[in-house]
This record gives structure tokens, sequence and C-alpha cells, in this order.
């Protein structure tokens, strides 16, 4: 079984890029120098050094004792939390803002749901005197309020999508249909895992820095390059792809997927698609996708804006069909619990995605001698708010 793309843009059944036919010079274009571009020396320094001086890589492998305590295996933490902007995600939106340059883009378009890619691509833009557009469902526009104001300050115009449930999946039509406008001087930066070839694959390797970093680490503090498991959350799938990356091809290494139950997979209310999802097209790629009898997109929800997406990448729908990948969905409720633990155990407030990874923690079985990597994938400073709202402490 291969779970590298194949040259058409597939992994397995999954993938492809089913796009109209004006946006196929785009995604053409792309696709001929995405690679190519990538793997030039002067591009992977460029990118090194930004990694490390400005976003702050690498990110530590925390051995987590008193979680590990608790678990009674051996829990490490990789703490992409510490990244400037609080996630993973300015690894990839850095790459894709030099490629931008690279292919002599002047203007950056994004989609965002929770408003974390739209405020790691503000950010990029910033840096890069590039103008930016971020198209984000006026539903997420009035639940992030913080987020937007960070886009506005960086100079990013927010655009809110009006159409449909007026969330993330309507934001990245609206971000199509720009793209679809303006093939000349725009260049799209997707956020996760998703849409048409090259992009899940693209985005996969920018993310593949952490899985290389946690190999040199293991390295150092295990006396191997390896775990026994790797586990992390999942909404279109970019964190994981990125930690479970170079462990692909190794069966030794176990990896687990975590996706937001919401309020319980058979509640309506949910955004596990590896277990509620069926085969179908979205934003240009084959995939599982939460969809009813006549092939309509159901809304997906979950108290994580993050995880709240009707779909996951191509590569993950391929882990989860091979069985490469063991699924695990974890509702509010759990992760909520996971949040208070991770604090108060070791003084990390992680963020509501990853509060579903480390709730799965009880159900992988691993053994007390076993090397357990959690891909800590953001910081909570976003989620307060709700943290505050759920949470009653003493005199409050
Ligand atoms: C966006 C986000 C996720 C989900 O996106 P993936 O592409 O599945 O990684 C997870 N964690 C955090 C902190 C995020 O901001």
């Amino acid at each position: 079984m291969k779970y590298s793309i194949d040259e058409n843009g597939f992994y397995g059944r999954f993938g492809g890029a089913y796009v109209p036919e004006m946006l196929y010079p785009n995604v053409e274009e792309l696709r001929q120098n995405y690679l190519k571009i990538m793997y030039e020396p002067a591009f992977q320094e460029e990118l090194q050094g930004l990694l490390k001086d400005y976003v702050g890589r690498p990110t530590p492998l925390y051995f987590a004792k008193r979680l590990s305590e608790k678990y009674n295996t051996r829990i490490y933490l990789k703490r992409e939390d510490l990244n400037h902007t609080g996630a993973h995600k300015i690894n990839n939106t850095m790459g894709q803002i030099l490629l931008a340059k690279r292919l002599g883009k002047k203007r950056i378009i994004a989609e965002t749901g929770a408003g974390q890619h739209g405020v790691a691509t503000a950010t990029v833009c910033a840096l890069m005197g590039l103008e930016c557009i971020v198209y984000m469902g006026e539903v997420d526009i009035e639940r992030q309020a913080p987020n937007v104001a960070r886009m506005k300050m960086l100079g990013a115009t927010v655009v809110p999508a009006i159409s449909g449930s007026r969330t993330l999946k309507d934001a990245t039509n609206e971000a199509i249909r720009d793209w679809i406008s303006n093939p000349e001087d725009t260049y799209y930066i997707i956020g996760s895992v998703v849409g048409p070839h090259p992009y899940p694959d693209m985005v996969a390797r920018f993310q593949a820095v952490i899985s290389e970093e946690m190999m040199a680490q293991l390295q150092e503090k295990e006396g191997r390059d390896y775990p026994d498991f790797v586990v992390a959350c999942v909404g279109g799938g970019s964190n994981a792809a990125g930690a479970f990356y170079h462990y692909l091809d190794r069966p030794e290494v176990k990896l687990v997927a975590v996706e937001a139950a919401g309020l319980g997979v058979d509640s309506g209310e949910s955004a596990a698609t590896s277990v509620l999802g069926k085969e179908g097209v979205i934003h240009g790629s084959r995939t599982l996708l939460m969809q009813t009898e006549d092939g309509q997109v159901v809304e997906p929800y979950s108290i994580s804006a993050g995880l709240d997406y009707p779909g996951v990448g191509p590569l993950h729908a391929h882990l989860h069909q091979s069985g490469r990948a063991i699924f695990k969905s974890i509702t509010d409720e759990e992760a909520l619990q996971a949040v208070l633990e991770l604090t108060q155990l070791e003084g990390i407030i992680p963020a509501l995605e990853s509060a579903h990874a480390l709730a799965a923690l009880d159900r992988i079985g691993a053994k007390p001698d076993e090397v357990v990597v959690l891909n800590l994938s953001g910081r909570g400073d976003k989620d307060l708010a709700t943290y505050l709202k759920r949470f009653h402490f003493d005199g409050e």
C-alpha cells in the first residue's frame, strides 16, 4: 500500500482536481511548478530561515511527566502551540506565500473558519507587503471577533460570506469564486490538506516539518527516531498530515486521527466525517464528506471552530479506508474536560481542537513503556471566552 500521492494527484481512490474549467489554468500552473519551486535551494534557505527566526522553529518536543503518570504510558507533546500566531497553520502560510512570490502574484486570498488560518495568512502578507483578502462566513465573523480584529490590524480585508450557512464552507466557495475572476494576479492560500491537487500534497509537505523535527528530537531523547503512536486532531487534516508524514510508510508507528463528535456521532450535531461521511466531491477533491442521500452537504457541528468542517482531506480518507490510521471521535464535553486536565497537570492551556486529541489518550491502548507523541496543534488563548463560559471557577 502506498500513502504518498500518485502522479495524477490521488491517494488511492481519493483526491484529484475536480475544478471548473475557468480555474484549470491556475491549478495547472501550480501543479507544474510547486515541487520545482519548493525544493530550490534558495527557496528552502529562505523558508528555513523564516521558520527558525520568525515562526520560532524547531518547536520543543516536551516529555509530559504528570500526564504520562496519569495515563500510565510515555507521552511527549509536540509544541506547535508555541509557534508565532499560536498554531501550526503558519508552517503552511509561510511556505505558500514564498511560492506565491516566486510565481509573481501580487494579491493573496484565503478562506477562514475560526480565523486561525486567516490570521496566519494576514501575518505573512504583512511580512511580505502583499495585499490580503480573507473570506469568512458572516456567522464566524460574529463569533470570532478577536481574530477578525487581528486580521484587520494586520492590514487584511475581511469579506463576509453571506450565502448558505454563512460559515467555512461558504467562505471557501467565495474564495474560489474570487480566484476564478482574478486568475492572473491572485494566489489562493488554502489552509488545510484539502482542495484540488496539488494543494493537499503541497500543504502536507509544508507541514511535514513537524514529523521531520520529531524524528531528530526522538532520536536524541529516546535513542530511536520513531514513537509507537502519533496522535493528532483532524479538521481538514493538516496538522495530522504533518505529524504523520515521515511515518506513513513505517508500520511500527500507529497513527491516531481524532475527529470532533460534537454532541455525539448519532446526535445530528457532529463533525465526525470518518464515521458519518460518504464518498463525494467537495472543494475540488474526491474524499469523504458528510452529505444527504441526494448529495447535499450536511452542516457539521463542533464546539471547536477549527474542526467544524464537513469533509476531511483525501489523504485522511485514504488512511481511513486502508486502515493505516485509527480514527477516534471525541465529544465537546470530553474535549472540555481534557482542556482542564492538561492545564492543571502540565500548566499548558490547549486549543479546543488539540484538546480532542488529548481526550483520546485513554482510548489508544498504549502500554507503560510505549512512546506516544501527541501533536499539540495550538494554544487556548483564542478559546478563552468559551472556557470562561463553560468552566465555573470558585467565586464566580
Ligand atoms: C485549524 C486548526 C486545526 C484543524 O485544522 P487541520 O488542518 O485539521 O490541522 C487544529 N488545531 C488548531 C489549533 C487549528 O487552528
